[in-house]
């Protein structure tokens, strides 16, 4: 099986690097744009309908030609032509609705974060030990090595973003069809209070990095508004708040990479809910035709459920068990949270508290979210052994 992993470092440019970075961005922040306005009128005129890549290509030669663009000449054609299949890719997922795809936008210069990509890594660029060299004047630019790099390079995105410039290398790896070195199944309830409850009893508190810094945001933003808008200081808030944001980032990958890292290791099977977490994210203001019920508390919920980033989570959580050879099932999440896990008894009323179970016909008395991992598990069981679907999981 094929691998493919990204190995993130920051660089350490001296100025000269940095301005050419500046640069070669600006170029390709320029070419993103133009392209944008010609697909924009496109698809004015001819309803949904935008140039594809082929098309868009043609349009840098032109530009190069015309006295006014033909600095684009000084520009690295790579880069703009990886700009330009990134805005195709832009549309097409907007088409498909893939994900929650928007509409492509304009990138604008110190708000959007600037990137470009280097293509045929063995080709034009080197890696060697703790540097390296890029093509178009950057040459050699050491990094922070934090670890090792595994597999092949097959291209390098660079990036500015929360003060910094970062190297992203894209890698391929061949590796054997793994066996998980563990056979146990457990069952795992994402929560807002605890951030995961697992059927064996094990506890995640929430992260809480947005909550932590929160106040430090409020207060940076608060200085914002007060402050001339694109003045001196108003650009040097700005990019504090944008290191804020960067840190929290940080912060909150660190914990998901740990925990779903942890799990990964100990469970060949885990069992989860199929929440749709992007609609419950979503939904709480509801409609104009069809308002949203309990907006101050879902959004609150929401932004619990962003903050610990349920998605992101689950998302490795699957690609680490296709790593090491393991599973994650998700199944439908019709009463879990209501069926007590001795008797069968499905009921409201067993969960009076949001943070207790109590069955009203037998008594039994546990955590919620224990049952509710305990529940999962047990669904989990039934689904692999006999195919219940969801609509017999009721
Ligand atoms: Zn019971």
């Amino acid at each position: 099986m094929i691998v493919r992993q990204g190995f993130k470092y920051r660089l350490d440019t001296n100025d000269a690097q940095s301005a050419r970075l500046r640069v070669l961005c600006g170029h390709a922040r320029f070419v993103w744009n133009q392209a944008l306005a010609l697909c924009n009128e496109a698809a004015q005129t001819e309803g949904q309908y935008v140039p594809r890549y082929e098309s868009m290509a043609k349009w840098v030669t032109d530009w190069k030609k015309d006295s006014e663009t033909e600095w684009l000449k000084e520009a690295y054609t790579d880069n703009l032509q990886q700009k330009l299949k990134d805005l195709d890719t832009a549309w097409q997922r907007y088409f498909k609705k893939i994900g929650n795809a928007r509409r492509p936008r304009f990138k604008k210069k110190g708000r959007s974060r600037d990137s470009i990509r280097f293509v045929n890594f063995h080709k034009y660029c080197k890696l060697e030990g703790r540097r390296v060299k890029l093509p178009s004047g950057l040459g050699w630019i050491t990094f922070c090595k934090s670890r090792d790099i595994l597999g092949t390079v097959k291209n390098c995105t660079i990036g500015f973003d929360g003060g910094h410039w970062f190297i992203s290398f894209q890698t391929e790896r061949q590796i054997d069809q793994p066996k998980h070195s563990s056979r146990s199944m457990v069952g795992l309830d994402l929560g807002v209070t605890r951030f995961f409850t697992l059927s064996d009893g094990t506890v995640k508190e929430p992260a809480s990095s947005f909550k932590a810094h929160q106040h430090r945001l409020t207060r940076a933003q608060r200085a914002l508004a007060k402050k001339v808008k694109f003045s001196a200081n108003w650009q040097k808030q700005k990019a504090r708040i944008n290191r804020i944001h960067t840190r929290i980032a940080s912060v909150r990958r660190d914990y998901l990479h740990k925990t779903s890292t942890t799990i990964s290791k100990n469970h060949a099977m885990i069992v989860i809910e199929d929440l749709k977490v992007s609609n419950m994210s979503r939904s709480a203001k509801g409609t104009t035709e069809n308002p949203g019920t309990n907006v101050a508390a879902k959004s609150g919920l929401n932004r619990s459920i962003l903050d610990q980033g349920w998605h992101e989570f689950r998302r490795q959580l699957t690609y680490k068990q296709a790593f090491r050879g393991g599973e994650v099932l998700a199944v439908p999440a019709h009463y879990t949270s209501q069926t007590c896990p001795v008797c069968q008894h499905i009921s409201a009323d067993n969960r009076k508290t949001q943070a207790r179970f109590e069955c009203v016909e037998c008594g039994f008395s546990e955590n919620a979210d224990l049952v509710g991992a305990i529940n999962i598990k047990a669904r989990g069981h039934r689904v692999l052994a006999c195919g219940e679907s969801a609509l017999a999981a009721r």
